[in-house]
């Protein structure tokens, strides 16, 4: 039996999917990814969103002690994915660069913290690639 923090339990109670969405360009993303944990029901599908406090992952799994950061393709400039638009070049290559930052500093606090990072791309957001990104805790591309 895992001991649940109060807080977590609490968090349970109110019900664990799609409580807080953020509204933060994330929405689509997030709702796909919760979609796949839940029909695949992967670690049980316990997970909690924005978690753990201060600096929290997009979504975590607590037992497994795995932090889930879901990226856009174009907010987090993936490799592959992202070309920056021809109007306001400067400004948006500075907005994404700060984003970059945020998510790298994101993963070294949660890192310090205990837990594996998960990254998952909007582009990957298919059942093959979550289910075995998240089982076999992959890393971040
Ligand atoms: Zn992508």
């Amino acid at each position: 039996m895992i001991e649940l923090h109060p807080d977590l339990t609490a968090c349970l109670a109110r019900g664990r999917l799609m409580s807080r969405i953020r509204s933060s360009g994330n929405r689509t993303t997030e709702a796909r990814a919760c979609e796949i944990i839940e029909e695949l029901d992967i670690f049980g599908s316990e997970y909690f969103l924005h978690w753990p406090p201060a600096r929290p992952a997009d979504l975590c799994f607590p037992a497994q002690r795995l932090a889930v950061l879901l990226n856009g393709c174009f907010w987090h400039a993936h490799l592959g994915c992202y070309s920056p638009p021809s109007k306001d070049r400067e400004a948006w290559t500075t907005h994404i660069n700060t984003n970059r930052l945020r998510d790298l500093s994101d993963l070294v606090s949660l890192r310090r913290r205990g837990w594996e990072v998960v990254v998952l791309w909007e582009c990957g957001m298919n059942r093959e690639d979550v289910y075995r990104k998240l089982t076999s805790f992959a890393g971040q591309e």
